[in-house]
């Protein structure tokens, strides 16, 4: 097999990690600050590409530039990657340790060039560090990550370079170091070549997970009321309409509620328009709590809002009534009364026009009756 040149893998790797900055780079600046961490994600290839540059020259400067300050680079640029996740995954990113770290290994690589030059024991020693980085990395991924694609993708990299690593210091212990990184063997084409890859990898994966976080951020925002975080008209109403369709063809149809918070306007009057927001915002916090999880919570407009309740008969749907009453009723300086209208499925032929016309004619009757009550139709 023709072993690759080193050198050419290298600048091959740069000439990528500088594409990626760039990209990366550019999403820092349009994407949402809400995204956060991808600074560290761009700065990171920064740092690989300057230290891949100091790795090519190497040999035309001295060795603090292409062999401290270059491994130096590499480990910093890993670091940097890593606070990007925490950052990204709303994870405090504290430098404390780090920096500990890095001044710990700036020490050895100047001692191991220095004072006691041993090109086995640094390549082992790069080889650990290297390895301990993205053995943190990837247990924090796999910790705080999730499941999506571009997370898992990531943590693939991280494991096949872990692999890598681990053969690297095998065959080094084994006595197959070789003599210096820029001589084509086997086992440097296998570790550089995984190298390459690992940084274009771990970029790419960064400008995905971005991505995905982006797209689920526009999901919510165009789900969702930006006041009370509840489900907004449009998207309640299709959960509405899906859970209908499901219920003609196995039954089990839902309740329905419309509730309207009673006497707002004078709640408005006489503590003003933000005091009226933040009792809007906590009637939709403490519904919320009280509501099973496959329930709905939207704001129909204003200060009226609607509850889907899959499964739910009239009678559980009244206890679920009753308890919203009742968490509206513990003494809360924002507590506030609401009027409810309630309205069960009747089979096949219901659709969702009939059912909202009725919970509507139950809540009218619910404010005619006196307010801060149930009606069911
Ligand atoms: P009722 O018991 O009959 O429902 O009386 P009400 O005062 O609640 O009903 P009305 O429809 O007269 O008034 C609703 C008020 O809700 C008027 C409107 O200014 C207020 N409102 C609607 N949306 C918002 C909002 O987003 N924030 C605040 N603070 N007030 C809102
Ligand atoms: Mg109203
Ligand atoms: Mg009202």
């Amino acid at each position: 097999m023709t072993n690759l040149d080193p050198r050419s893998m290298i600048a091959l790797a740069g000439f990528m990690s500088a594409v990626m900055a760039m990209v990366l780079l550019f999403m820092r600046r349009y994407y949402p600050p809400s995204i956060r961490g991808v600074g560290n994600w761009a700065a990171a290839p920064l740092l690989w590409l300057v230290s891949t540059v100091l790795f090519v020259v190497r040999g035309a400067i001295p060795d603090w530039l292409g062999l401290v300050l270059a491994n130096q680079l590499l480990v910093l640029g890993s670091v940097t990657y890593y606070m990007g996740t925490r950052k990204f995954m709303g994870q405090p990113s504290t430098w404390r340790t780090w920096n500990w770290v890095l001044a710990g290994t700036t020490v050895v690589f100047i001692w191991l060039t220095y004072g006691w030059p041993n090109y086995p024991l640094r390549v082992s020693f790069f080889t650990v560090v290297s390895g301990v980085l993205y053995a943190v990395q990837l247990r924090f991924m796999l910790r705080h990550g999730g499941r999506n694609f571009p997370v898992r993708l990531v943590e693939v990299v991280l494991v096949l370079h872990l692999v890598v690593l681990a053969v690297r210091l095998g065959s080094i212990m084994a006595g197959n170091a070789g003599s210096d990184l820029m001589e084509p063997s086997l086992f440097q084409t296998l570790y550089i070549g995984a190298y390459v890859v690992t940084v274009l990898m771990l970029s790419i994966g960064a400008v995905l997970m971005a991505t995905d976080r982006l797209r689920t951020e526009l999901e919510h925002l165009a789900s969702h009321d930006s006041l009370t975080n509840t489900l907004n008209r449009r998207a309640l109403l299709q959960r509405c309409e899906d859970e209908l369709e499901r219920a003609q063809r196995y039954g089990n149809g839902p309740s329905i509620m419309m509730l309207d918070l009673d006497n707002f306007k004078a709640v408005n009057d006489t503590h003003g328009h933000q005091h009226g927001d933040a009792v809007l915002v906590h009637f939709a916090e403490r519904t919320r709590q009280v509501l099973r999880r496959a329930d709905r919570l939207g704001r129909y407009g204003g200060e009226e809002f609607l509850v889907l309740l899959p499964g739910a008969d009239t009678e559980a749907a009244t206890r679920v009534a009753q308890r919203i009453h009742a968490t509206l009723a513990a003494g809360h300086a924002l507590d506030c009364q609401v009027s409810i209208g309630l309205t069960s499925w009747t089979g096949s032929h219901e659709t969702l026009d009939f059912m909202l016309s009725r919970a509507d004619a139950a809540l009218y009757r619910a404010k005619h009756e006196g307010r801060n009550r149930t009606c069911v139709a």
